[in-house]
């Protein structure tokens, strides 16, 4: 071991006594020991070998026994035992500037943050303002130190990607050398993570177009700057590629790199069966091209209909007759699951409904925290009935437009909802989900969720899995059983569309509609651009082959409350 290994696991103790609350004075002795034996002009080795750690400033017994197991056996036990008392994730926190062991402490001990993914989540929800030593500048920090610890990761989530691919496909169309561009790939597709931005354009002078691309302000890194292909690393982390082809082989390449694999897999095997052969560059019939314009006249060679890229997963898109008529972001004329400053959003009713009326809504559904959300100012009764008080007097003021009474009731451990039935009763709205005690096995999981759905006051089941995309697995759920509940008692399923949940899952979507339950799209907003996530749950209802019948949000406001009444 070196001298640097030595001083790192003891730094770590520092830390780890920290965390755990130890007396402060014991955690800079670990701190101050690291720092003299950094600076040692010998091996800690030799010092070990020859028992003179105790000429070490601050190194009395305890430590001295402690750095000989360090380093004469290359772990040290005490060191384990500490570490071992909290969850490995809880480590990534530390990448954070200016949080330090104090503050994590308390996130991990108030708000139960355990993760990076976790603590990011928890500031969209605002709540970092109510805990002591922190504030909104602090909240930023944090932001900005999650976006710079996340540059270099694997995959990255849809919002992320999407404004990163519209802002280089706004700097590559003001080139006079494009002539039809997309951006192709997973992000086409609306996938709910991403792992680069695959850029499409078709050219008569792709040297000159590359040039233009790699000049992109964005960009960290050019990684190749080739004359039909090249791929850079922008500042955000993200990768990026451009193709250029001319423009006959753009719908071939277009199509080819939409994907997905398996779709285009799919697609060859049912141009062999037409006696075709297709790749990027072209459908061939023998040596001879079959001209495209554009995918759809691709398909119809083919015998088959447009296939918008949000399908084209193999998930029977090729089979299906008719293909579904996708539902699209016009077809939504309620928004639902907004929290207002009553709980843990940053606007007031008032403004959430002016936010929604100008996005041309025709209803919103409030929903904030119920009262055993502490964490999340939920609503006692009182508040709930000031509440009340509060959205019929705006109701009265408003024209053509309309505030529903919801709330995000939590579900608890044993399944029951979080207020007696009377108070239940006065809501429009009850989405019912769960926001503790989330490890759980499947079969209480499963239990727990039956139980909410079976309440009669339940409308919609939020965020059904509690999955945060990049970061928390969502407790196992066995869906059938779930959604033969949703199904019997009337009670339609959220798409959370916030772009770190997208729960429930497109996959399951998809089996929910088969299976006649409805879906709600929506944004659960905490300000008034977070209602603007709604797009990212289109992305997933479309994914899902879901319509417009399909989903609460094309009902009105009246139609909604009679299907909350034939329960
Ligand atoms: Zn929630
Ligand atoms: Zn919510």
């Amino acid at each position: 071991m070196t001298k640097k290994d030595v001083a790192a696991v003891l730094e770590e103790i520092a830390v780890l006594l920290e965390l755990a609350g130890e007396n402060p004075f014991k955690a800079r002795s670990y701190t101050n020991v690291a720092r003299q034996i950094e600076q040692l002009d010998e091996d800690i080795e030799t010092v070990v070998a020859d028992g003179r750690l105790r000429e070490i400033k601050g190194v009395g017994e305890a430590l001295e026994e402690k750095i000989t197991e360090l380093v004469t056996t290359g772990s040290l036990e005490y060191h384990q035992q500490l570490r071992n008392q909290f969850p490995e994730s809880l480590f990534e926190l530390f990448a954070i500037p200016g949080l330090g062991a104090k503050r994590i402490k308390t996130l991990y001990e108030e708000l139960g943050i355990k993760s990076l993914g976790e603590l990011e989540y928890a500031c969209t929800e605002n709540r970092l303002l109510g805990l002591k030593g922190f504030g909104k500048k602090m909240q930023q920090n944090v932001l900005d130190g999650i976006a710079h610890a996340k540059r270099y990761r694997e995959r990255h989530h849809i919002h992320t990607a999407k404004s990163e691919a519209e802002r280089l496909r706004t700097h590559l169309e003001s080139s006079n050398d494009v002539i039809r561009l997309e951006v192709a790939g997973s992000l086409r597709r609306s996938r709910e993570t991403v792992k680069d931005i695959d850029v499409l354009a078709s050219s008569k002078r792709p040297a000159a177009l590359m040039e233009h691309f790699v000049s992109y302000d964005g960009i960290a890194k050019v990684t190749s700057h080739g004359e039909t292909k090249s791929s850079v690393l922008l500042e955000s982390g993200l990768a990026a590629d451009l193709r250029v082809v001319s423009d006959a082989e753009f719908p071939y390449a277009l199509h080819h790199f939409t994907g997905s694999k398996e779709h285009n897999v799919a697609m060859r095997q049912r141009a062999r069966e037409k006696g075709l052969k297709m790749n990027e560059y072209g459908l061939f019939r023998g040596e001879d091209n079959v001209s495209c314009d554009d995918e759809a006249a691709i398909f119809a060679e083919l015998s088959l209909p447009y296939i918008p890229p949000e399908l084209r997963e193999d998930m029977g898109e090729l089979d299906a007759d008719p293909l579904p008529q996708l539902i699209t972001i016009d077809d939504l004329i309620g928004l639902f699951h907004c929290h207002t400053t009553y709980s843990d959003g940053l606007a007031s009713v008032t403004e959430m409904a002016k936010g929604a009326q100008d996005r041309g809504y025709q209803y919103l559904v409030i929903a904030d925290h119920s009262q055993s959300a502490g964490y999340a100012s939920g609503l006692t009764p009182e508040t709930v009935a000031k509440q009340h008080d509060e959205i019929d007097d705006l109701n009265r003021a408003l024209k053509g437009f309309r505030v529903l009474k919801g709330i995000e009731s939590d579900i608890l451990s044993d399944g029951s909802l979080d207020y007696t039935d009377d108070i239940l009763a006065a809501f429009d709205v009850v989405i019912a989900s769960v926001h503790s005690k989330l490890s759980m096995k499947e079969d209480d999981a499963t239990a727990r969720i039956v139980a909410a759905v079976e309440n009669p006051y339940t409308t919609i089941l939020g965020h059904p899995t509690g999955r945060l995309l990049l970061s928390r697995e969502g407790y196992p759920l066995d869906f059938e059983r779930v959604f033969d509940a949703c199904r019997a008692n009337t009670v339609a399923i959220e798409i959370n569309a916030n772009p770190h949940r997208l729960d429930l899952d497109w996959r399951l979507v998809k089996r929910a509609k088969e299976k006649g339950i409805k879906l709600c799209i929506a944004p659960d907003a905490h300000s008034v651009d977070g209602m603007d996530d709604i797009q990212y749950g289109v992305g997933v209802a479309r994914k899902g082959w879901l319509e417009a019948g399909d989903v609460l949000n094309t009902l009105t406001a009246e139609e909604l409350l009679s299907w909350r009444n034939s329960k």
